[in-house]
Formats: C-alpha cells, sequence, structure tokens
C-alpha cells in the first residue's frame, strides 16, 4: 500500500553504489515513498526497484532505539551517557596495534573521515579497514599502479555514447540496475556490447559476444585479446607512445602466451576472442565496466592490470564514453575509500609514506600518525590470535560478509571488547558486548559518493526512532569522552569543511555547492566545475604516463575428486548485501525471500535432483543445505549462490585464501560437492 506523502526530500537512494537521487516521501515521521530525480545525471528519474520500493526498512518496529549493554550474557538498555562513559573507559585500556576499526560503505563520507581519525590519532592505531578490501581493493591497488588512481575513469551517464561496451564479470541490470540499464540502452542505440561472464546474465544476452569462460580465468582471456590486436596491428600507436610506459616488456609478455592452453583453461574457442578483441579495438570510444567477477578472486590485482592495459593499448582511456570502470557496489564504498577507511592511506589516498601528508594530517589532528595497519582479513586473524582485543564496527556484518565466517567467529568471541554501532541488531552485533542505535540515512546530513565519483548530498528527512544517533555524532562523544579535543562536532557540515581542508580534490566541494547538484572529483577550486572523466591531458604519475604492468598469472583453487563443483557467489536484484536492511521489507521479501542454489540441468540430472530440491552443500570449510533452481544460466560443472541469507551463509564455505597484492579473498571459486538431502 502506497500512503501520499506530505512532503518529499531531495537524498540519495542508500544501496548500490550507482547512487540515484531520490526524493523521499514522507508522511508522519515515516518513509512512505520514493521517486527519481528527473534532473538527476546519473538515474534521470528511474529508480530500481530496490530504491522505488525497498526503503520503508527505515520504518522497522526492530530499528535500534537506545543502546545495549550485554550484562550476565543478556542485552540490556542503557541511556547514552551510559554507554559512553562505558566506552571511554573500556576503551583507554587498549591502544596500538591491539584496537581495529571495521568503517562502513552504508556510511557518509564524514561518518567514514571520522572512524578514520578516530582509529589513528585518538587509538594510535592504524588498524582501520572496510568491505571494499571484499570488493574493490583491487581496483584501489591496480588501477594505482597503472593509471596512478583507482577510481571509476568516467561516468555512468556516458556509456551512452559508448561504440563499444567490454562488460566484465557483472551482472550490472541486478547489482548494479541503472547503470546496466544505461548499457542495454546503449546497445539500443547501436553500442556493440561484449560480454566475459562464466553465467548468462540480461548483459550477456544483449551482447554481440558472450565470451563465457571458466571461473577464474579472465586474466588468459584478456591477455588474448591484447594479444590479438597486436597481431592484427589495431593498437594505439601514438597514445602508447605519447602517453605510456612498459609497453616492450608487455608486448614481449604477450608473445609468450601459449593459446592453445588459453583456449583449454577459458574453455573460450580462440577464434571467439579474436573476433572479440577486433570489436573492442575497431569500435572507439570503448569503455570497460567490471565488478566482483573481476576483483574477487586470488589473482585480483592481476584481472585489473589486464583490464587496463587493454585500454591503454588501444588509447581507450583519457576521453569521454571510454575508460575502466569498476562499478563500485555499496553506496559510499568510492566514499569510505577516499575518506581513508583503509589501514594504507590517508584520507585523499595520500600516502603513509609522504612525509608532508603525515605532516600535514598530524597537524590538523594534533596527533602522530600510526603506521600502516593490518587489512580485514589480517584484522581477524589479530583476533582470533589474541594480537587485537578491542573493536570497534560501524554499519557493517562481517559475520555474514567475511569468508570463512566460522573462523571469524572464533575471532570475535576472543576479543575482551567489541562495540557495534548499527540500525538493527545484526549477527555480528549480537556478539558485541555493546551496541548502539545509529540513525539511517533517512535521518541525518551528509555526502555521498558514487561509483562515478560524484559528491552528493543526503538530506535528513525524519528524526530517528527512540535514542537513535547519526555515527558521527556517536564517535565524536566518545572521542570527547577520551579526551580528545579534536571531535567538537555539532553538525557534519563542519567535518565535511575539515575534509576538504585536508583533501585537495575535495578541496572546492561545499555543502552550499553541492545544494544545487553532486559534483565529481577530483573538484579542487571553487571555480572547478568537477571532473566527468579522468586523465584527459596527463595521468597523476611520476612523468604523466601510464603504465604497462605485466600481471602475474594465477589460477583458483580446482575442482577435486572430493569437491568437484565449483561455486560462485554473489548478489541479486531484490536483496541487498547480508539483508539487514532488505530483509525488512515485505516487498523485496516476496519476489525473493529465501536463497537458491543455480544448477546447469545436466549437473542436476547426474545428482538425481530436481527443481526445489534440498541439497547439502560442502567445502573443505563448513557445510549448508539449501533449495536448488535448475537453469542453463550456469555452466556445467559450477553452482552459484547469493551471500544474502543468515539461513544459508555461503560464506562458511569461501575460501580465506587471498590475492597477494590486495588482500582480496577469492570469493569467487571455491570447490564444493554436493548431496541431495
Ligand atoms: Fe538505488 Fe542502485 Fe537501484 Fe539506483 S540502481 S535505485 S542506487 S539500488
Amino acid at each position: 500500500r502506497t500512503e501520499k506523502p506530505s512532503s518529499e526530500v531531495k537524498t540519495v537512494c542508500p544501496y548500490c553504489g550507482a547512487g540515484c537521487e531520490i526524493h523521499l516521501g514522507v508522511r508522519g515521521g515515516r518513509v512512505v515513498s520514493a521517486r527519481g530525480v528527473r534532473e538527476s545525471p546519473v538515474n534521470r528519474g528511474n529508480l530500481c526497484v530496490k530504491g522505488r520500493f525497498g526503503l520503508k526498512f527505515v520504518n522497522s518496529p526492530e530499528r535500534l532505539k537506545k543502546p545495549l549493554m550485554k550484562v550476565d550474557g543478556r542485552f540490556v538498555e542503557v541511556e547514552w551517557d551510559e554507554a559512553i562513559k562505558f566506552i571511554a573507559e573500556r576503551l583507554s585500556e587498549y591502544g596500538g596495534s591491539e584496537f581495529a576499526a571495521v568503517a562502513s560503505a552504508k556510511c557518509t563520507n564524514e561518518e567514514n573521515y571520522l572512524l578514520q581519525k578516530f582509529t589513528r590519532a585518538v587509538m594510535g592505531s592504524g588498524n582501520i579497514d572496510h568491505c571494499a578490501r571484499l570488493c574493490h581493493a583491487p581496483s584501489v591497488a591496480g588501477l594505482k599502479m597503472s593509471l596512478g588512481s583507482g577510481a571509476m575513469t568516467n561516468s555512468i551517464d556516458e556509456l551512452r555514447d559508448a561504440a563499444c561496451i567490454l562488460a566484465v564479470g557483472t551482472n550490472a541490470t541486478e547489482t548494479h540496475p541503472i547503470t546496466g540499464y544505461r548499457v542495454l540502452e546503449a546497445v539500443r542505440g547501436g553500442s556493440r556490447l561484449l560480454v566475459i561472464d562464466p553465467r548468462i546474465t540480461r548483459l550477456s544476452e544483449a551482447a554481440d559476444i558472450h565470451l563465457r569462460n571458466r571461473p577464474g580465468t579472465d586474466l588468459y582471456l584478456i591477455m588474448a585479446m591484447s594479444r590479438f590486436i597486436i597481431e592484427e596491428e589495431l593498437q594505439d600507436t601514438d597514445f602508447i607512445g605519447s602517453r605510456t610506459d612498459g609497453f616492450d616488456e608487455f608486448r614481449e609478455e604477450l608473445f609468450k602466451l601459449d593459446l592453445d592452453e588459453v583456449q583449454e583453461i577459458t574453455g573460450v574457442p580462440l577464434e571467439d576472442i579474436r573476433r572479440a578483441a577486433r570489436i573492442y579495438a575497431s569500435n572507439s570510444p570503448a569503455s570497460i565496466i567490471y565488478s566482483m567477477g573481476v576483483t574477487q578472486h586470488v589473482n585480483g590485482t592481476g584481472n585489473v592490470l589486464a583490464l587496463s592495459n587493454l585500454a591503454l593499448l588501444t588509447g581507450n582511456i583519457g576521453m569521454p564514453s571510454a575508460g575502466i570502470n569498476p562499478l563500485r557496489g555499496q553506496n559510499n564504498v568510492q566514499g569510505s575509500c577516499d575518506m581513508g577507511a583503509l589501514p594504507d592511506l590517508l584520507p585523499g589516498y595520500q600516502g603513509l609514506d609522504d612525509p608532508e601528508a603525515l605532516e600535514k594530517f598530524s597537524r590538523a589532528w594534533d596527533s602522530e600518525i600510526p603506521d600502516y595497519g593490518k587489512i580485514l582479513p589480517e584484522i581477524f586473524e589479530d583476533a582470533a590470535g589474541g594480537r587485537i582485543k578491542a573493536m570497534y564496527i560501524m554499519g557493517e556484518n562481517p559475520l555474514l560478509s567475511e569468508p570463512d565466517i566460522g573462523k571469524v567467529r572464533e575471532a570475535f568471541e576472543k576479543l575482551e571488547l567489541l562495540i557495534v554501532q548499527d540500525i538493527f541488531l545484526t549477527e555480528t552485533s549480537e556478539l558485541a558486548d555493546v551496541v548502539l542505535p545509529a540513525a539511517s540515512f533517512a535521518e541525518k546530513d551528509g555526502t555521498f559518493t558514487n561509483t562515478e565519483r560524484r559528491v552528493q548530498l543526503i538530506r535528513k528527512a525524519i528524526d530517528p526512532p527512540g535514542d537513535a544517533k547519526p555515527d558521527w555524532w556517536i564517535i565524536s562523544r566518545i572521542a570527547e569522552a577520551m579526551g580528545s579535543g579534536e571531535f567538537s562536532y555539532e553538525t557534519s557540515e563542519e567535518i565535511f569543511d575539515e575534509i576538504r581542508g585536508l583533501v585537495p580534490s575535495y578541496a572546492g566541494l561545499s555543502y552550499d555547492r553541492l545544494e544545487s547538484g553532486g559534483i565529481q572529483w577530483p573538484c579542487r577550486s571553487q571555480e572547478d566545475e568537477g571532473t566527468p572523466y579522468l586523465h584527459a591531458d596527463e595521468f597523476p604519475k611520476p612523468g604523466g604516463r601510464a603504465s604497462f604492468i605485466v600481471p602475474g598469472y594465477q589460477l583458483p583453487e580446482g575442482p577435486s575428486d572430493e569437491y568437484p563443483m565449483i561455486l560462485l557467489t554473489g548478489r541479486n536484484l531484490y536483496q541487498y548485501h547480508t539483508r539487514s536492511m532488505t530483509a525488512r521489507v515485505r516487498g523485496l521479501e516476496r519476489f525473493l525471500g529465501t536463497e537458491e542454489l543455480l544448477m546447469n540441468p545436466e549437473d542436476a540430472e547426474s545428482l538425481g535432483v530436481l527443481d526445489g530440491d534440498e541439497v547439502r552443500v560442502t567445502s573443505v570449510r563448513g557445510s549448508i543445505t539449501v533449495g536448488v533452481r535448475v537453469t542453463e544460466r550456469v555452466m556445467k560443472g559450477t553452482v552459484f549462490m547469493t551471500f544474502h541469507f543468515a539461513e544459508s551463509p555461503a560464506n562458511s564455505l569461501t575460501s580465506p585464501v587471498r590475492d597477494p597484492v590486495s588482500g582480496m579473498p577469492g570469493l569467487k571459486a571455491t570447490p564444493v560437492n554436493i548431496k541431495p538431502c
């Protein structure tokens, strides 16, 4: 039932990284409707089903309304004063590497900035990380090495004018719907579409060529595309000569490729790879989009480097509608990286090895800046080993989202102090010593930065329920209670003003300017209108040139006699992340309220299972039961499920083995066996 709103507030969808602008309808202090902002350059009035019908989780009676403290194993409600005093006293017992914080891609830029500042300046710890480690850490690492910046190079809207789109490992119509629709719109307008994906998706069905490769083999396939481009002399020699380094070494490496081996490993006929290479190189501007099918592998950074090499080889970078575009998953994952919620980078990607940056932040925060901290998987390993004793988690639910969650639970149970702030009592917060009730996106001001680097205002539409407070308010009050004089913020705008004074790419932004619409960073001055596409003149690297970098080859663990199938994990249109929000929206639950294991008909037949049958899925790390849906959309020998559902937690099966460069676990390819129940 849709109620008519009494008023509307312009804000931003809290779900995926597209960052669609919405008119949020409210009545009687509740969210009652949402409609797309017609003038928005991101969504042009459109919303997907989650943005349109999925925001009433805000009104849920299950929202946290009071701070909770665990007494004799049970939560009791307390007042803010008592909770803050307790936290301040307990946190004072720890410092440096004994403390870690997990920031959140669902929280605002201001809140992520504050949590990393609190971790570094108050707790003296470099242990700050967040879920980007599980989605685009290889993009941040790989694109920074190659191009000097880990961000999406172009804008979503530019896809409409791309002559060719290469979509790799992305089910964008479900996970990034507005971007996916923009790709389909481009195809209707005449763009060529190439898809690399083991699964059949809406994008692959619309493609000129679907290169349906075996999971984890993208690197071989993309390197072969580059080789064919050179063989057919389709590379952009002028661009390579004037704007890049390292081409000769890269070329040499390409000609070492054993193409028969490429066909064998990928399962894709060489002639199809050659045809795709020809189309990509002959239709400029060509834009690459990709998601976690590329990054969530033990060679995630290698995959990203291979894609970047492909764009450089053809000169498809530094101009509109081209480039290399990692589609960020959660609404503010770009912003939480920008804000330095990473253990190896300060806000604005300023290096911990840069004396000027250290001096600047040290002066601004009146504090020493601690050295490099631990990445998320190491944080859990250190907690399990007793080296990290206290943890602060803001708006994340690692007990479902991390790989090998059995080990994550053990780590939490070993902690002496776990503080979680969230809007619902999640699986992770159930284990906490203190749970702090946070305001949702609809109940606070702040900024989100979407996947295309567009910084946008979110605006308070209603009051938070009970005593819930914005995350920035909570962190500030705890820091003050611990004696810091650097957290006396009373508005999120004060925090943003501090950020723009410290982060050059945000220097030209202000709440006043953003009031009339989002602006894409870098935006370095009041006169700067922002940057729709990057690298027009030079790359932000020494000498201003991009680098061809030869990626190392590594394949994921393959099937074995004991575990003969490969499990792929991912997301679907109707749910979001660990379902803390979407599970509270009845309409979305009706579309897809339980997990389904997608299985190829040949595998189903050989296992003797039918649609709807329950099966037991077992990996070396755990075992779950789940219902089967038989479909050609997954290839023989592979199965697919999401990580959304606590009742069948896919991440109790997945591997924590990591990409050595970025620390990304290889979530996308886990050997499993499957038995009918
Ligand atoms: Fe929200 Fe993403 Fe859907 Fe847009 S595409 S409405 S940002 S979930």
